[in-house]
């Protein structure tokens, strides 16, 4: 490995074969096209825990719609939700919008440009901030995310993500070695290299150390530790499909409206605060002849088996987990609403709600037309 203290022309040949590598391999993706620091902003927040593919589906959706920061400050936080739709984690999408209002209220619009600036901001940590003020005004600062850290431990030869590999003495190690080997000359594109790195050569598993451009200076070139993983959980829950007719007052005869009942979840819980589901049945257990859909969904490490029943409305009372707010919605309008997405993935297969791409829902967002977002 490259003895950084000692030899700064190895580190400079590092910099530079790993540069040369990104011109080459690097992939084409939306917000790279870009160096507004507000585009720059959102896509690296969408970009933490969520795999690159969802982010491309959802990013140009979420920024035709909020093509500045003062249009996302503006927005209504139910319209955030729903074009976050799918990319999970939704209170990075609370904390967005936050950030936004602060800055257009306080900042006059501007978003500051140093990291350390950009971390007094509500819901901006470390990542976040080195990623914008690096990439969008070339500040020699290092990133350290989850692919970073994978590659630089395998560079070292230290245990990542392992409970035995050092915790917050390995971070600092971390940390401390991504600093030095930044490129002052061109940090963001040295972060976003690395980064790139991780995401596709040095992946998790099956790292392609034959083409990798830090080969030479690699000390387990694939011959390292996999981390410990911590074991998925399973839980069986139940769901409701509650759907009653209405009919609406018109010129002649009326219209009838087909709505569907949802129910918000509490602000103040961890996962999903505040987004729209389905009705929660007391009994997880449905007999095989009422159950309407079976499937599994995984949030995190927990995988869900979710049965899904109808519900009359009459019994909605009896059969439901209440005391939650809760709402009879057209089903014209439910796919535009902040929905979980068990819920927006239950309503498409039951055929409820219909499915324009998401940037159709972003085009059309004073139409009652639903978009689904899986
Ligand atoms: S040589 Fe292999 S293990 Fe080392 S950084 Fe490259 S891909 Fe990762």
């Amino acid at each position: 490995m490259v003895n950084l203290d000692e030899d700064s022309e190895k580190i400079a040949a590092l910099r530079k074969r790993l540069l040369g590598w990104y011109a080459s391999s690097r992939r084409d993706l939306p917000w790279r096209r870009s160096a507004d620091p507000y585009a720059i902003w959102v896509a690296e927040t969408m970009l933490q825990q969520t795999r690159v593919a969802a982010v491309v589906e959802r990013y140009q959706a979420f920024h035709d719609r909020f093509p500045t920061l003062v249009s996302l400050a503006l927005a209504p936080e139910e319209e955030v939700l729903a074009l976050w739709s799918g990319l999970g984690y939704y209170r990075r999408a609370f904390m967005l919008h936050k950030a936004a209002q602060f800055v257009a209220e306080r900042l006059g619009g501007n978003l500051p440009t140093r990291a350390e600036q950009l971390r007094a901001l509500p819901g901006i940590g470390a990542y976040t901030a080195a990623a914008v003020a690096s990439i969008a005004h070339g500040e020699p600062v290092a990133v350290v995310d989850g692919n970073v850290e994978r590659v630089l431990c395998r560079v070292a030869g230290w245990e990542a993500g392992s409970r035995k590999g050092g915790g917050a003495a390995l971070r600092h190690k971390i940390e401390d070695l991504a600093g030095r080997l930044l490129d002052p000359a061109r940090p963001g594109d040295f972060n976003q290299a690395i980064m790139e790195l991780g995401a596709t050569v040095c992946a998790p598993r099956n790292p392609q150390c034959l083409v990798c451009p830090l080969n030479a200076d690699c000390i387990t070139r694939g011959e390292h530790k996999m981390p410990e993983r911590a074991p998925m959980t399973s839980r069986v829950v139940a769901y409701g499909i509650s759907v009653r007719t209405r009919l609406v007052p018109g010129k002649r005869r009326g219209r009838i409206r087909r709505e569907v009942l949802l129910e918000r979840r509490p602000a103040d819980v961890t996962v999903m605060p505040g987004m729209w589901e389905l009705p929660l049945l007391l009994d997880p257990d449905v007999p095989t002849k009422e159950l309407r859909m079976a499937l599994r969904h995984s949030i995190m490490r927990v995988n869900y088996y979710v049965n899904i029943r109808t519900v009359f409305e009459d019994d909605v009372e009896t059969m439901t987990v209440t005391g939650g707010e809760r709402r009879w919605v057209p089903l014209r309008e439910a796919a535009a609403m902040a929905l979980t997405g068990l819920t927006r993935k239950v309503l498409k297969r039951a055929r409820l709600t219909p499915s324009p791409p998401a940037r159709v829902l972003a085009r059309r967002r004073d139409e009652t037309v639903p978009g689904e977002i899986l």
